[in-house]
Order: structure tokens, then C-alpha cells, then sequence
């Protein structure tokens, strides 16, 4: 118990990322392919959410350190654009390399910083890894188009071509994974990118950024500044700043990208979820049961896929005692304490704020089946520790369920059809994930045809698409017009040239006529 956590604090002090001349260490900056200690005046402490303990403190980036990071961005794309592709891969190669070698120091920074579990945390890296390993396909994925004799000896090429400097800005609750749907994708383009990580968890990107270094990637294609809003502002703000990657709430995604694209930008939005499971009478019960135990309380429920709703159809809400059962057995400890199923929530804040909501689906009529409000867990009572909760009954016109909780909250609704669960789903504002759960394919292929939402699972409870594909939420829960990785993410982090060409047959003949001698 506590001599792991005295070791995953003891790795975390040795990073060089951390300034550890006093008792908390500072996060530094990676500027220009060095670590830098930040001069502001203004910083950010970050807790341990298991005991809230401040591990370290976070900079607000002053403007001139932000301005620093810009210009060496805008430097390095001077020759990392015009770098061979090969060269680009190669440097993908070498990081997937060393993020598997180094996937237990991340593992285990993510669990102190975020708090999930270590092998959630283990994961939060792998699915990050998965975006790599797809960008060692550069070679492929960035190919153009060509026509030849468009007209008599013309032709036309098309090209994917870089964008310059790019920005990304990243969420708490996957500090691994969310920097790598952005920096590798970015820069194996062509580009140069500033990342401001989550100023409540950067650790996992200041390790990636050693590992950058020593994948090759030479110094300013990737520079990191913290801080919060005032950060986020200078990069909507930047002239230079050709593009915004943004994952996180939707109150700062619509900012985001109102403020981005007004200063001619191209803005990605990934924004807040509700995500539902359509439960069928005629499903695969145990199956089902684990499914939704897993996806609605795991990670503490701080997935942006987790499914925080259920519809039972018809006779399926009789299994609601069993999944109650399920869950009360479920672990909730420090994330890194062995058989932990789930950790604390990021903070005080959040954990207070799902207590108000589960409150309030409470006070409008709910049934709480399972109450994890008054959850200890001993030896970490100063953690923000929610248990798994279930509220039964709700109504769509809940506070509980039209707010995204973004905590170990199970909201439970009923239906009558499978018409009328599909009704409901599309009736919520949001369009990130939904899963069915049935053995009859007509209805699940009823269910994925009439379903508008990104991202459908059958008896898939997160269907997260791996990145040969795209990461495909829609409608309030993505703002832009080109998704994260796969086909989407380089066709964001590209525009394309044109050239047409005419080369006529009859001078290559003069040529050779006015030149003998140059064979
Ligand atoms: P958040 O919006 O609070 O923070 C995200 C980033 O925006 C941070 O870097 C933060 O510094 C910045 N920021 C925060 N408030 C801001 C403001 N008012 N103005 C400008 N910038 C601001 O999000 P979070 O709490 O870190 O992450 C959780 C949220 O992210 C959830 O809503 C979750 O659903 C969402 N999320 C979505 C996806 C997806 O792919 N759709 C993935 C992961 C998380």
C-alpha cells in the first residue's frame, strides 16, 4: 500500500521535468527541446486525489515563455516539413519503441496525477501507443492524388501538405492517450505543434516529451506550455497558430472553437457526452450485466465513453437487482493499490458536483439503489473517493440526466420498444457513444441505422474506434469538421496543393536538339 505510492512519488521526483529544489516541485517547460524552469509568477497546485496531497505545482506560462514556444515551433517547421517522410516514420518508429518500454513510469505517473487504476492507466498509454503504431503508416496515409492528361500534355498532382504550426489542448481524465491522438499525428504531417496539457495531470506529457527527444524528433517540432484559460487564449489568439485540436468539456470546446475558428483556424471540438446502453429482453444476460458494470463505473466513470445511462426495453429492467449486485462488489481504492476496480474522482470539485446531481435525481423523483455518496475508504479518508451509484426511474427532464456527471453514476431509464430507447437516445443533445445489447441482429441492425450518434457498439459497451479508423463523435459532442486520427486526422493536419502542369512533348525534342552534349 503505501511503499507503492512512496515509489510511484519517488519516480516522479526523479524526472527531470520536475525542478526539485524545493519540497514541491515545480513542472517544467519543454521549449526548444529542453526542460526550462518557468519564471511566472502564478502557479497551479496539483493534488494527489487519493489524499489530496500536493505532489507538485503547475506554471501559468508568462506570455513570453508562450511566445518562445511559438517561435521555435515556427523555426523547426522550416526544415521538419521539408524532412523525408522516411525520416518523419522512422521517428514514429523509435517513439512506439520507447513509449512500450517506458509504459509502467508512465503507468504509474498517470495513477498518482489522475488517480485511476494502474491497469487503466496501462491502458490510457496503450490506446495512445495504438495512434503511434498508425503513424508509422505515414508513407501511405499522406499519399495525393494524380491525374495525368487532364489536357493535351497536362497534368495534375495533387498534395498533402503540412499546415505549419499547430496547437493542441487536453482534458484530465486520459493524460496519456488524448496527447497522443494529437502530437504524433501532427508532427508525422509535417507540422510543428505547441501542446498545453491539463494543467491538473501534464506529467504523462512531459514524460513523452523525453521520450520525443530521444525518439529524434528534433528540438522545437514539439514545445509544451502550461497554464489554463489565459493559455488557451494566447493559442486561439496566435497569429501563427494554424490549427486547435481541443478534447475536454463542452464549456471551454465551444470557446474553443467559436474563438479558433473566428481567427481563421481550423478547430477539432471533441466535447462532453451521455452515453446509453439499449438493454434487450433477449440479450446475453451475464454478458451484459459485466458490460455495463464495467463501462458505467470503471475509470470512476471519468470516460468520456462511459456509459452512464441504461434503457432497459421491456422485460430486461428485472435485472437491474442483479447489476446492483455487481457493482457492490466492485473495488473502489487508491488506483494503485492491488484489485482496485476503481479510483478517486480528479477532485474535490468534481466529487462535490455528482453528490449535488445525484441529490437532485433524488429530490425529482429518482429511486437511489445504490448509494456511494458516503463511501471511506480506509487509509485514504482524505481522498475524493465517490462509491458506484445507481439512480433508478429517471426522467429525461432530470437535471441528473440531461447534466453529463462524469462520476461512477448510473442513471437508469425504462422503455417500452426498442423505437421508443432509439427515440430517447436521439433525443439527447449529445452524439459521443451508444451501445445495444441483444442477440436478435435485426434489431441491432434497426438500432445502428437509426441511432445518430458517432459511435455505436453492439454488445460493445465503449465502442472506441481503433486508429485505422477515426474517433467519430458527432453532433454536441463534436464541433468541427475532421475527427481525431485515422483518415479524419490526416486529412486535419494537411491541406492540399494542387499543381497542374504542362509539359510539352515537343520541347523535351528541342531540348535535346539546343543541348547535345548534356547526357
Ligand atoms: P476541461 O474542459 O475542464 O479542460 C480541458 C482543457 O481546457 C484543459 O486544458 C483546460 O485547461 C482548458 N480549459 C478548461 N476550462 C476552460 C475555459 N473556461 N476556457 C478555456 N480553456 C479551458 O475538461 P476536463 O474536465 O479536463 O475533461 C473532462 C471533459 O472532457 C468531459 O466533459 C469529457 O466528456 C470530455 N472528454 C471528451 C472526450 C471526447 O473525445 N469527446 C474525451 C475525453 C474527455
Amino acid at each position: 500500500g503505501s511503499n507503492s505510492l512512496k515509489l510511484s512519488h519517488s519516480i516522479h521526483l526523479q524526472q527531470k521535468f520536475y525542478a526539485s529544489s524545493c519540497s514541491i516541485p515545480n513542472v517544467k517547460l519543454f521549449l526548444n527541446g529542453s526542460f526550462k524552469e518557468s519564471q511566472s509568477k502564478k502557479w497551479i497546485d496539483l493534488h494527489n486525489p487519493a489524499t489530496n496531497e500536493v505532489i507538485c505545482r503547475v506554471p501559468e506560462s508568462t506570455n513570453d515563455e508562450m511566445l518562445d514556444a511559438v517561435k521555435s515551433c515556427k523555426e523547426a517547421f522550416k526544415t521538419w516539413s521539408k524532412t523525408t517522410v522516411m525520416k518523419r516514420q522512422e521517428c514514429m518508429f523509435n517513439l512506439q519503441h520507447l513509449v512500450k518500454a517506458n509504459m509502467d513510469k508512465l503507468a504509474a505517473n498517470i495513477t498518482l496525477e489522475q488517480g485511476k487504476t494502474l491497469d487503466d492507466a496501462r491502458g490510457d498509454v496503450m490506446r495512445g501507443l495504438q495512434v503511434v503504431e498508425h503513424c508509422c503508416s505515414i508513407t501511405s496515409l499522406i499519399l495525393g492524388d494524380s491525374l495525368m492528361n487532364i489536357s493535351s500534355a497536362m497534368d495534375t498532382i495533387s498534395y498533402r501538405v503540412p499546415l505549419g504550426v499547430t496547437a493542441g489542448i487536453t482534458p484530465f481524465n486520459f493524460p496519456a492517450m488524448i496527447p497522443m491522438w494529437m502530437f504524433p499525428m501532427s508532427i508525422v504531417c509535417g507540422n510543428t505543434m505547441v501542446i498545453k496539457p491539463s494543467e491538473r495531470d501534464p506529467g504523462a506529457t512531459m514524460l513523452l516529451m523525453e521520450l520525443c527527444n530521444q525518439a529524434g524528433i528534433p528540438p522545437g517540432v514539439v514545445n509544451v506550455i502550461h497554464g489554463a484559460k489565459d493559455a488557451v487564449n494566447f493559442l486561439c489568439d496566435n497569429p501563427d497558430i494554424k490549427s486547435i485540436s481541443f478534447v475536454g468539456s463542452d464549456q471551454a470546446g465551444k470557446y474553443i472553437y467559436g474563438r479558433g475558428s473566428a481567427n481563421g483556424k481550423k478547430v477539432q471540438s471533441n466535447m462532453g457526452a451521455k452515453n446509453h446502453g439499449v438493454v434487450l429482453p433477449d440479450a446475453n444476460k451475464e454478458a451484459t450485466l459485466a458490460a455495463l458494470t464495467g463501462a458505467a463505473f470503471g475509470a470512476a466513470g471519468q470516460r468520456c465513453m462511459a456509459l452512464s445511462t441504461v434503457v432497459w426495453v421491456g422485460e430486461s429492467k428485472n435485472w437491474i437487482s442483479e447489476l446492483i449486485e455487481r457493482a457492490k462488489k466492485l473495488k473502489v481504492n487508491a488506483g494503485h493499490e492491488k484489485g482496485a476496480d476503481l479510483g478517486p474522482m480528479i477532485s474535490p470539485k468534481a466529487k462535490s458536483r455528482a453528490i449535488d446531481l445525484i441529490s437532485s435525481g433524488i429530490k425529482e423523483g429518482a429511486e437511489v439503489l445504490l448509494d456511494g455518496r458516503d463511501i471511506v475508504v480506509p487509509g485514504y479518508e482524505k481522498g475524493n473517493f465517490l462509491g458506484p451509484t445507481v439512480l433508478h426511474g429517471v426522467k429525461p427532464t432530470f437535471e441528473c440526466y440531461k447534466e453529463e456527471i462524469f462520476g461512477p453514476v448510473l442513471c437508469s431509464l425504462e422503455a417500452d420498444t426498442l423505437d421508443e430507447a432509439i427515440s430517447i437516445v436521439n433525443s439527447n443533445p449529445y452524439g459521443n457513444g451508444t451501445a445495444i445489447f441483444t442477440t436478435n441482429g435485426a434489431a441491432a441492425r434497426r438500432f445502428s441505422e437509426n441511432i445518430d450518434v458517432g459511435q455505436v457498439g453492439i454488445n460493445v459497451p465503449i465502442p472506441v474506434p481503433l486508429p485505422m479508423f477515426s474517433f467519430t463523435g458527432s453532433r454536441g459532442s463534436f464541433w468541427g469538421d475532421s475527427n481525431f486520427y485515422g483518415k479524419q486526422g490526416i486529412n486535419f493536419y494537411t491541406q492540399i496543393k494542387t499543381v497542374i502542369q504542362h509539359w510539352r512533348s515537343e520541347d523535351a525534342v528541342a531540348s535535346q536538339q539546343t543541348s547535345p552534349t548534356v547526357m
